[in-house]
């Protein structure tokens, strides 16, 4: 007798095409005998417009809390600001740290331009540019803050390296753009190079994210694990699955310490929704990975089997339809019956799927930080003013010059405009100041304050400053455009 308890899951139907591809994938799961206790949750619009601007309940983080594994359609973020993207939101709050999109072609059953192509993007998903942090700071000028951090890093790196072990794949690509953004995009690059070295069996490259999206679009092929940060993971994720066929043909697991939230890459394809008419395959897919993740490999190997052969033998919606390759254009609900009839088959062109031996549960352990010696090296000092004269900016800012710190530069988004600037550089009403110590004499950060308190008094508006550090003798900024 069975004594084993099923698999508490939590599940969440969506918006749009969500419920639909939701019920052809639960009734597929089902049919192929996993062994699951469902709890479902609501998520998305109708909770926006309850007033819940995270688009979830309070009361279903418990149900989360409690299974730890989430199978997730897509939701419709309403636009407009006050609404958080329920999804940035889960990823971060359950410490969903890596996002794994396998993007496969299945030629010649479904038309691509790339025959050979299996990759699987591994997106950092908690920090960069998805820290949400924006703000307008002048009439002109708004910010949104890059925040790239050296454990959200480690993580992401070694897991990247980790998967590549466990499904035996041969090299691992990592995509930065750190000949702009030396700091943030460069300490990624750093960290890949470190953790890299403790992989000796696995090939390394890196490549510049422009040059490396336009290979992987036209030679995806040539690559295998890409691990990037948030953004250009985000972006090529879509762009690499559209071109195995379509975007309805890939799932995506977030991975977390102990959480887990599985879904399909795609949206909630507002359009086309209630209309019977949605690829299933990228929830199931996702679906799929969660099985793999919670033991349960044999139904996630007898599903996946029963789907490739489903595409084998032409049976496809309308997405991937080609009069030359399909036999059926089928429906979602007649396509998951289309797998439910070939539970038990194994496809006959395309390689079957084995995941015995294989489990995706590795832990990812940090090494402790290094201790590193601290120093106050100057502070740039943000100002708003419509003037568009650096020089006589600069005059009114040296009145606040004190025998602690002067003024060295002035930048108009991010380009020097003072001393020596061109006159043709274009100017903005956002000013960034940088003040350095007189001379190599120590500063505190009281000698910061009594300068902003200086500069406040000459009637410039300050909108924020940054502290200037060195980390072991090292700057922990960089230099202007032009200086
Ligand atoms: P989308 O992914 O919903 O649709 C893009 C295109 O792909 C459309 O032409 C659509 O018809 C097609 N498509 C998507 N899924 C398909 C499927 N399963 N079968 C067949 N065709 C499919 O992207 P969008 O239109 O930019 O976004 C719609 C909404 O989805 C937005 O509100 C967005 O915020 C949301 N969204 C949610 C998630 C998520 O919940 N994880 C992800 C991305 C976008």
């Amino acid at each position: 007798m069975n004594t084993k308890k099923p698999t508490q899951i939590t599940i969440a139907r969506g918006d749009g095409i969500g419920p639909e591809i939701m019920d052809a994938t639960l009734r597929i799961l089902t049919a192929a005998g996993a062994d699951l206790e469902i709890e479902e949750i609501e998520i998305g619009e109708k909770i926006y417009q309850q007033g819940h601007s995270a688009g979830i309940l309070p009361e279903a983080w418990d149900s989360l809390r409690k299974t730890r594994v989430f199978l997730k359609a897509p939701i419709t973020t309403p636009q407009g600001g006050g609404f958080k993207s329920l999804n940035v939101t889960t990823r971060k709050v359950l410490g969903l740290f890596a996002n794994v999109r396998p993007c496969v072609s299945y030629h010649p059953f479904v038309d691509t331009k790339h025959p050979e192509m299996d990759v699987v993007i591994i997106r950092e998903n908690e920090e960069d540019l998805y820290a949400g942090i924006e703000h307008q700071q002048t009439d002109e000028v708004y910010q949104c803050l890059k925040l790239i951090s050296r454990p959200g890093t480690e993580k992401i790196i070694r897991y990247a390296f980790e998967y590549a072990k466990a499904y035996n794949r041969k090299k691992v690509t990592c995509f930065t753009k750190d000949n702009i953004m030396k700091m943030t995009d460069g300490l990624f690059h750093k960290v890949f190079d470190e953790i890299g070295n403790e992989y000796p069996d696995i090939e390394k490259e890196h490549w510049i994210v422009d040059i490396g999206a336009a290979k992987l679009a036209d030679t995806p092929e040539k690559f295998d694990v890409i691990v990037m940060p948030n953004l250009y993971g985000d972006i090529l994720s879509d762009v690499a699955a559209q071109i195995t066929g379509s975007v309805g043909l890939a799932g995506s697991a977030n991975i977390g310490d102990g959480f887990a939230m599985f879904e399909a890459i795609h949206g909630s394809a507002p359009r086309i929704a209630g209309m019977n008419k949605a690829n299933p395959s990228g929830l199931l897919l996702g679906a799929i990975q969660m099985l793999v993740h919670i033991g349960q490999q044999d139904v996630a190997e007898k599903i996946q089997n029963a789907w490739l052969r489903t595409l084998e033998d032409g049976m496809h919606t309308y997405d991937i339809f080609k009069e030359n390759l399909s036999k059926a254009r089928l429906g979602t609900k007649e396509f998951a019956d289309a797998v439910i009839e070939r539970l038990g088959q194994k496809p006959q062109q395309l390689k079957p799927i084995s995941y015995s031996n294989q489990s995706a549960n590795f832990k990812i352990t940090l090494k402790p930080q290094q201790e590193v010696v601290k120093k106050l090296v100057g502070v740039d000092v943000f100002i708003c003013s419509k003037q568009r004269d650096p020089e006589s900016l600069a005059k009114r800012l040296q009145v606040s010059n004190s025998d602690e710190l002067k003024l060295s530069m002035i930048t108009n988004r991010g380009t020097k405009v003072w001393p020596d600037g061109f006159p043709e550089t274009f100017c903005t009403d956002h000013w960034r100041c940088r003040f350095k110590p007189n001379n190599a004499s120590k500063i505190n950060y009281a000698d910061v304050l009594t300068l902003m308190k200086s500069i406040h008094e000459t009637d410039l508006e300050i909108i924020k400053t940054e502290n200037l550090y060195e980390f072991d003798g090292v700057a922990g900024y960089t230099a202007a455009q032009g200086q």
